[in-house]
């Protein structure tokens, strides 16, 4: 129309009025299904998670469905390079490889331990090392990803907690570790996500969601809600928040102590929100999902492991739906020591004879160094086990 306008009303040959209406036609369907499916929840999703992608889809004016082709490469057929996604034309592909790489983390090392277990180290691709382990139990394949390169809430007895913390990962890297592992393990199935690895997620919320639903996708990874558990150290406005998620994600608090002073002394996050401040962010989790909540609880000896704080839980953990999740500590350089496998035994018998619904896990992979919270503090602090950019 603007053409006959401009051509003072001109009469268009008959052709290049049909190439003009043909335009016109699918540009107005292209943007049209593009709107159409940024306003539905699942394509806004695809939006948020791979950005880089849409920014390259969108400049080269290519139609909406590519973005779900792209997504469902990524995340259901774990592609690692667009070159395997054939699906796409060769040109997308190319320019995505150059503009928005399919893997954002390099793998640069799998340590095996002799239960099993296995850690990977990655690189970003602004070179920081993040860990992630997989822990092979009972038929299941559970894998626990990191959120935060290094983390800022310090715990004492945490390794990652001395580290500080360089910055927040984002979704795609956050997945991405999970994928990995899934192509690592095939035929074997991920059965289970633990977000316990490096950093605290509910610091890196918006981000950590995103990757927790993209792993929950049915039309992508397809991992059900309930084999997915967040843990947080305590950060109250976001445990009421993730209460009023709509998936039936799970919850874990790492407590660690009953009593007030104790509890700061080993995390520092507890001067900022009072024991039952916590407590009271709980309770509104369990009356809104109805699931269970499970504590965390590392037994550190002689600081934690005495009948007294046994009593003090009983107390505390007043819910059917409150779990007791103890730890063995898995040794670090912190200074702190594992309560032997003998008192850690006695402190379950213990707590179930007060009343509470507790289990002790076992330790894993403790001669790859791969305890959920307490990862890469050698390959981060001066004592690389791969060499690392710059
Ligand atoms: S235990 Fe978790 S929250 Fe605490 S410092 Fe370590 S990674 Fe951070």
């Amino acid at each position: 129309m603007r053409a006959l306008a401009r051509d003072g009303g001109g009469a268009l040959g008959a052709s290049e009025q049909a190439q003009l209406d043909a335009r016109t036609r699918n540009t107005g369907r292209r943007y049209h299904t593009f709107a159409a499916r940024l306003y539905n929840p699942w394509a806004m999703r695809a939006a948020k998670y791979l950005p880089d992608v849409l920014r390259i889809l969108e400049e080269r004016g290519d139609p909406a469905y590519r973005l779900e082709q792209a997504y469902l490469a990524l995340t259901r057929s774990l592609i690692r390079d667009w070159e395997e996604a054939t699906n796409l034309p060769r040109g997308l592909r190319a320019a995505l490889s150059e503009g928005a790489p399919a893997a954002s983390l390099e793998l640069r090392r799998v340590s095996r331990a002799t239960d099993g277990t296995r850690k990977y180290l990655f690189l970003t691709r602004d070179g920081h090392a993040i860990e992630t382990v997989m822990i092979p139990e009972r038929g299941r394949h559970t894998v626990c990803i990191s959120t935060q390169v290094g983390c800022p809430m310090a715990c004492k007895f945490c390794a990652t907690g001395l580290l500080g913390i360089k910055r927040n990962l984002k979704a795609r890297e956050i997945s991405e570790q999970v994928f990995v592992v899934a192509r690592d393990i095939a035929p074997e199935r991920v059965s289970n996500v633990v977000v316990m690895g490096m950093g605290e997620p509910f610091l890196n919320y918006e981000q950590t969601l995103v990757a927790l639903k993209v792993l929950n996708d049915p039309d992508g990874f397809n991992l059900a809600a309930r084999h997915i558990a967040a843990s947080t150290s305590g950060l109250v406005d976001k445990i009421r928040r993730f209460a009023d998620e709509p998936e039936q994600f799970h919850l874990a608090i790492s407590l660690h102590n009953p009593f007030e002073e104790e509890r700061r002394e080993i995390m520092p996050v507890a001067a900022r929100h009072s024991i039952p401040e916590l407590m009271s962010a709980a309770r509104y989790y369990v009356e809104k999902t109805h699931r269970k909540l499970f504590f965390e609880y590392t037994l550190l000896a002689g600081v934690n492991d005495q009948e007294r704080h046994v009593e003090a839980l009983a107390e505390l953990l007043d819910h059917p739906l409150y779990h007791l999740n103890l730890l063995r500590f898995n040794w670090t350089d912190t200074g702190f020591s594992a309560t032997s496998k003998r008192d850690a035994k006695a402190f379950l018998r213990y707590a179930r004879e007060n009343g509470l619904s507790a289990t002790l896990r076992p330790s894993r992979g403790e001669d790859i160094d791969a305890a959920c919270g307490q990862l890469a503090a050698k390959d981060l602090r001066g004592r690389p086990a791969v060499p690392l950019p710059s």
